[in-house]
């Protein structure tokens, strides 16, 4: 079976799973886990942030991050397709008060004026307050397209403006910046908070980094505790991630042309169904056609390509550690032959 299904079913190396064995660890409760506290500064350094908390998931570290922001019965605004109001169950609203106010977009990049002029700041007791805004990089519903940077960097500039907070959804930080040359540190200073995901293209089995301010991120230190987060010998788990770090990055240009390459491979079968163009980094969304996108998933399956289903009629494949571009190229002449309806 080629998984297409999404970048988080990677398994470990042997070599990171050598790196995990041989990690020196603590208890990260009493903050003693040199691993998990070295993999911390590490990534607050690289993202141009003061102080970093590691976290088991992305939902959690979006949590924690959204909270520091974003105050009980204030609003959370953000895209319509964004993980932090589609895929975290309601997660801001159950745990920490936060609704949610969606803005729509054709390709989901961001439109700053567009944007900020959603944010309510002097409302009084009539409207509810603006806490934050969440921005997603690369944006996965939206087909991973990078955020243009001189988009970002003005919204930065007027959230500051309107004293909203920002937070950065980057579970697929390192892809944007991969893609786009652009330095991680050079986006994650326009943000106050920032989440990076080591088990998505990074090929890490577990863990994300929230940074921030120093208060900021000792404050999430103590809600991650509450919620159930704190945890022990870490080190295991980080020691992933830093071999993710020194090993995994610049690879994701590979996954990023194996995604181009499936692209092509449809559309030499099927050209109304995706356009390789519009392939920016490792995921490609496909229109099902007729057979809707649960009948392709399954006609997918049976043929050895696995893909996921968005709704009822797109598709959704991406490319990750796992996957090489000759599957890649494989799975598209599968998908295309099926797309083109000759199967
Ligand atoms: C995967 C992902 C997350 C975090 O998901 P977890 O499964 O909780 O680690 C957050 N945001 C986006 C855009 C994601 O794709």
């Amino acid at each position: 079976m080629i998984d297409l299904r999404s970048d988080t079913v990677t398994r470990p190396t042997e070599a990171m799973r050598r790196a995990m064995t041989m990690a020196e660890v603590g208890d990260d409760v009493y903050g003693e886990d040199p691993t998990v506290v070295a993999l911390e500064e590490r990534v607050a350094g690289l993202l141009g942030h003061e102080a970093g908390l590691f976290c088991a998931t992305g939902s959690l570290a979006n949590v924690l991050g959204v909270a520091q922001l974003v105050g009980a019965g204030q609003e959370l605004l953000c895209d319509e397709k964004a993980h932090v109001v589609r895929a975290e169950l309601g997660a801001h609203a159950a745990l920490s008060g936060v609704t949610t106010r969606t803005w729509a977009t054709g390709d989901g990049r961001i439109d700053p004026a567009r944007v900020l002029a959603l944010a309510e700041v002097e409302a009084g007791p009539y409207l509810v307050r603006t806490g934050a805004i969440a921005v997603e990089d690369t944006h996965n519903l939206a087909g991973g397209v990078v955020q243009p940077y001189q988009r970002l960097v003005e919204l930065s500039r007027g959230a500051r403006r309107l004293e909203v907070g920002l937070h950065l959804d980057g579970a697929r930080l390192w892809n944007a910046h991969v893609a786009s040359g652009v330095a991680l540190a050079e986006i994650g200073q326009l943000f106050e908070t920032v989440n990076v995901c080591f088990s998505k293209g990074l090929g890490a089995p577990v863990g994300s980094v929230l940074v921030g301010p120093t208060e900021r991120i000792a404050a999430a230190r103590v809600l991650r505790k509450r919620l159930g987060g704190g945890w022990r010998q870490a080190g295991i788990l980080a020691a992933a991630a830093m071999y993710a770090l020194e090993h995994h990055v610049d690879r994701l240009a590979d996954d990023h042309a194996a995604a181009r390459e499936f692209a092509r491979a449809v559309e030499e079968r099927a050209s109304d169904s995706v356009d390789p163009a519009a392939v920016e980094t490792n995921i490609v969304i496909l229109d099902a056609g007729p057979r809707g996108a649960a009948g392709l998933v399954e006609a997918a399956a049976t043929e050895g390509v696995a893909l996921s289903a968005l709704g009822s009629g797109l598709v959704r494949a991406i490319t990750h550690l796992d996957v090489t571009r000759y599957e890649a190229r494989q799975a598209g002449d599968v998908v295309g032959t099926l797309l083109a309806g000759r199967r």
